[in-house]
This record gives C-alpha cells, structure tokens and sequence, in this order.
C-alpha cells in the first residue's frame, strides 16, 4: 500500500508515551504544580514526589522512529477509512461520525475498563474509540505469519467496522458466542467495503495487498489462534469466527464494495 507522505487523520490520540497511567508532566508543568501546590499549603517536594515517577517512566523518546513511522501508516489508514465511510453514509441518506484511533504502549484505560496490549486491537463502544498498540503490527507478521503492510491496515479497518456496527445499532445482539461471530464476520466484510472503494478512488492499493488481507483475516481466526496457544480447537468458544470465515467474509465486502454488501438496510 502507498501510504507515505499522503493525508493522515485528525483522529488520532496518542497516548503512547503515558502508558495508560494517566497524564505524565513534564519538567516545567512540574515545577509550576509545585509553587500551586505549595501556595495552597503543601510540601512542594510531596507533589514532586508524587508525580516524577510517572513523569521520568515514560518520556516520550521511548517512541522510537519506527514506531512513528507506524504512526503516520495508521493516521494514512484512519483517514482512508473517514474519505470511505463518509461517502458510504452520505450515499445511504446518514451521517458518519468518526471515531478517535488511541495509539499506546502497554496498557490503556478505556470506558470499558484497561487493557494491556495482549489483547489486541479492540474498539470500545462506551467512548467510541478504537485503540491500538502498534507493536501489535510486529506480532502480527512475526507470530501469526500475516506479512506485509496492508495486513496492519486490514485490523484498523477491521476495528472502524465495529464502530459502524455502534454508528447503526446492530451490536445490540453481542450476547453469545454465535451472534458474536455475526458481528466479527459482518466487521471483516465492512473491511473489505473498505478496501474496495479505497482501491477504486485513489491509486494506493498495490499487487499483493488485498492477498494481505486474506492473509491476515485468516490467521487472526479463531481455530488458527486457538491452536497457536493450544494445539487444538474447540468451536463452540467460537467468537470471531474460522480463518476460512473471516477471508470470506472480507472477500464479500471487496467484491461487493458497498455498506449494503454487508449491512440490511
Ligand atoms: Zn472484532
């Protein structure tokens, strides 16, 4: 995929310097926090105390330079996916209204609680925001065998799904493993909308990327990551579907190319 110096999002909240920890200081907010806390009657050297350890942890040069590139990479994705949906909503007579993308490093406060980076990528309805540790992108291609950039580009617009899922009330129905599996299989197929319309209005798509995809939907199924962490397979804790499953349901989104591929309107 061509990504490199074209338009990114507004959309992305990084908080990846933070740690999930809350907001760190840095050396002049510090000293200002002290001479108020020490107005207000404190011990200038408790407040310091206080938050140091937060403020030295995490400084922002922990955020190596490739780690921005990937940055810039899921800002390029964001915006594609906002260009797509926008269109895709408008042709349908409704709004759509963008989600934040938060961008951390190990561990993420969320309105549906924290999470570390083991989960993965997830989207969380309550503050409507997709979050991502983008070392998952090494994961992906190092321990699931999903190569190349546009397996990366395939989870953030496999996350954008869910959102859609929120935008137009169909997750009401996430209460068992099966209708579960629903809402993962119709996310991968609003993936695959968007990859459609993506390649048709703007030459970035290369030869290869849509195998990327494939490739990706499939191993972050279900029966391959089940066997990954236990060597065997049980169906019936099935939430997001086979590798089989996910592949053809983004290939139902690429081929059809339109939010009413996936979506009864
Ligand atoms: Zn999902």
């Amino acid at each position: 995929m061509k990504w490199r110096g074209r338009k990114g999002s507004d959309n992305i909240v990084d908080q990846r310097s933070f740690g999930g920890r809350g907001t760190a200081m840095g050396g002049g907010t510090l000293i200002i926090g002290a001479i108020i806390y020490f107005l207000l009657g404190g011990n200038p050297i408790d407040f310091v105390a206080q938050n140091t350890d937060v403020a030295s942890q995490r400084s922002p040069a922990s955020v190596s330079n490739a780690e921005d590139g990937r940055k810039e990479f899921a800002s390029v994705v964001l915006a594609d996916t906002e260009d797509v949906w926008i269109e895709q909503f408008r042709a349908a007579g409704l709004t759509y209204d963008p989600p934040k993308l938060v961008l951390f490093q190990n561990a993420v406060r969320s309105a549906c609680g924290s999470a570390n980076s083991a989960v993965g990528p997830f989207y969380c309805p309550a503050d409507r925001r997709v979050y991502l540790d983008l070392s998952f992108f090494d994961q992906l291609s190092r321990d699931l065998g999903a190569q190349g950039d546009f397996a990366g580009a395939y989870v953030i617009a496999h996350e954008i799904g869910h959102h859609i899922q929120k935008l137009l009330e169909l997750d009401r129905s996430r209460r068992d493993n099966r209708s579960s599996v629903q809402l993962e299989l119709q996310a991968d197929c609003l993936a695959g909308v968007w990859a459609h319309q993506t390649e048709a209005s703007k030459d970035v798509i290369e030869a290869g990327d849509i195998d990327e995809a494939l490739g990706a939907a499939a191993a972050v199924g279900d029966d391959r990551l089940q066997e990954r962490s236990q060597g065997y397979v049980v169906p019936d804790s099935f939430t997001h579907g086979t590798s089989e499953q996910r592949a053809s349901s983004f290939r139902k989104g690429y081929s059809g190319g339109r939010l009413g591929s996936c979506v009864q309107m």
